[in-house]
């Protein structure tokens, strides 16, 4: 460990336990499970307040360094990546649930929260938020909602930032700012009516400033949980016809689930823990394995929705749609956050996941799933597909999953080859890229309005002029 002038700035800041350069902790943060390029940070710094985080502001801009925000550092984006070194500034110890407040339904949480905590608390009041389906209950829940993240409740309420009510953010010179009814009000209960300008911070990836509070919608927890499975019994090269698609529409339209998730049948073997290379589909499989999770309050609220989500099902039966209903007791089982993360990061052996995801429009995952089915073939790699129904019904996260063996050169030249292929199936179904890398958002850019690049350089240069915050993040 150097003692150089900046190590000892930062130190006084955030204390000298709370500051390290030592070159095996820079690694740990080099990297994420993506196959986006390494790259060192010079410093880490653990904030421990929001005026130490002001301080490392500050500092950054005197000394025109790279300040990286991070949490879990589990966003598959590669995005906490310091692409020009700089200070990580380190969040997680920064873990208190401010305020629950049960009479409007928000609760106000610090950056380092993570999803396991927040759900562990707010179940001992009979209360959840929308929590990402995914990771581990080690990723940090402000960063997945202001990513723009979607939860195990996003059928029912959308995606999680529709739920942010307000946030105290950091800007770029170090000024500390209230967005949301916080700003004026002190209950942190809408974003609205007053200018939004929770934009501001939302989508960035941590490049216009530090979110230091996030109010978030809680919501009264159902006793009751059900769910229906269904497969959708197509062929490879055709794994969604249209008929499909637009069932998917009418059950989500129907507003009885609360999410309406689908795999490929190669995640589903993912899922359970099989490894590379899969034994070839049995053909009484589906193709596709559909779940629409229900919750209630009662116990005669439960059977009714399962029953009129069973009617649906076998209403599309009837009409000739190659359904039919498939077991996911053991799903449903499942509590959030998942327990099972990381078993399927390690499909190929060497523990790399690489991952492109999107929200587009249902209707066009009829082509969408086809392409991606032929880049996984084209690669080798086992078709691993989720999809995801949200609130608004004509729209879903449509997502590919790419576990690659780290140690393989082969199998990274691949992944990356794969995931901007899928960035352009993605744009060629009028879909936009969430928790974009770099590179697949300079495809959206090439693709969209010049003048919203345009206005996204000048928030950017406005709020950040010295280009301190997260560089390199947003292909700018
Ligand atoms: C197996 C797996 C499954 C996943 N499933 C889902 C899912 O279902 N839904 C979902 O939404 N996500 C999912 N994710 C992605 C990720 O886990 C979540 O989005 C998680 O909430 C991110 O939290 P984190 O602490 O890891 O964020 P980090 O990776 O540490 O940070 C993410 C971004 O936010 C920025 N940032 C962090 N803190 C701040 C701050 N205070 N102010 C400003 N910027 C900040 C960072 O700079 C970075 O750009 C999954 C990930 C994995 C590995």
């Amino acid at each position: 460990m150097s003692e150089d002038r900046v190590y000892k700035l930062i130190a006084e800041i955030v204390g000298s336990e709370n500051v390290s350069n030592e070159p095996y902790s820079l690694e740990c943060y080099a990297r994420d499970s993506t196959t986006n390029k390494p790259s060192l940070p010079n410093y880490i710094a653990m904030a421990t307040t929001v005026e130490q985080i002001q301080g490392l502001v500050r500092l950054a801009n005197k000394e025109r360094i790279p300040l990286i925000p991070v949490v879990g550092m589990s966003n598959t984006g590669g995005l906490t990546i310091p692409v020009e070194g700089g200070i990580i500034i380190d969040l997680h110890k920064m873990d208190k649930i401010i305020e629950i407040n049960t009479d409007i339904d928000y609760a106000i949480v610090e950056p380092g929260v993570t999803i396991g905590q927040i759900d562990a608390e707010l179940k001992k009041i009979g209360y959840w938020v929308s929590l990402p389906v995914g990771p581990p209950g080690s990723a940090g829940l402000l960063p997945g909602y202001i990513l723009h993240g979607y939860g195990h409740l996003g059928g029912k309420y959308g995606i999680n930032s529709e739920q942010i009510t307000g946030a105290e953010f950091v800007l770029p010179d170090g000024e500390l700012v209230r967005l949301g009814g916080g700003a004026v009000s002190p209950y942190w209960f809408h974003r609205t009516p007053i200018p939004d300008l929770l934009g501001l911070a939302l989508g960035w990836q941590g490049s216009t400033g530090i979110v230091t509070k996030l109010g978030i919608n809680i919501y009264q927890r159902p006793k009751f949980k059900d769910a229906v499975g269904w497969g959708i019994f197509t062929s490879h090269e055709e794994p969604l016809p249209e008929s499909c698609a637009r069932f998917l529409l009418k059950i989500g339209r129907s507003e009885l689930a609360y999410d309406i998730s689908g795999h490929s049948w190669g995640a589903v073997q993912i899922g359970k823990g099989l490894k590379y290379p899969l034994e070839p589909k049995p053909k009484e499989d589906p193709e596709l394995y559909f779940a629409a999770t229900t919750y209630a309050f009662t116990e005669e609220e439960i059977t009714l929705k399962k029953k009129l989500i069973e009617r649906l099902i076998k209403e599309g039966i009837d009409s000739g749609l190659p359904f039919d209903y498939t077991d996911v007791t053991g799903r449903i089982k499942v509590e959030m956050p998942t327990k099972y993360a990381l078993k399927y990061s390690d499909h190929r052996g060497g523990g790399g996941l690489d991952y492109i995801g999107s929200i587009t429009p249902v209707i066009n995952w009829t082509k969408g799933i086809k392409r991606l089915n032929e880049i996984f073939d084209k690669f080798d790699f086992t078709p691993y597909i989720r999809l995801s129904v949200y609130r608004g019904t004509l729209q879903g996260m449509m997502r590919a999953l790419m576990p690659y063996n780290r140690d393989d050169e082969k199998d990274v030249d691949a992944v990356q080859k794969m995931a901007r292929e899928v960035v352009q199936v993605v744009l060629d179904c009028g879909g936009l890229i969430y928790k974009a890398p770099s590179f697949a958002c300079k495809a959206m850019w090439e693709r969209g309005d010049p003048n919203y690049l345009k206005l996204m350089k000048l928030v950017k240069q406005t709020l950040d002029p010295n280009s301190i915050m997260n560089p390199g993040r947003l292909g700018m």
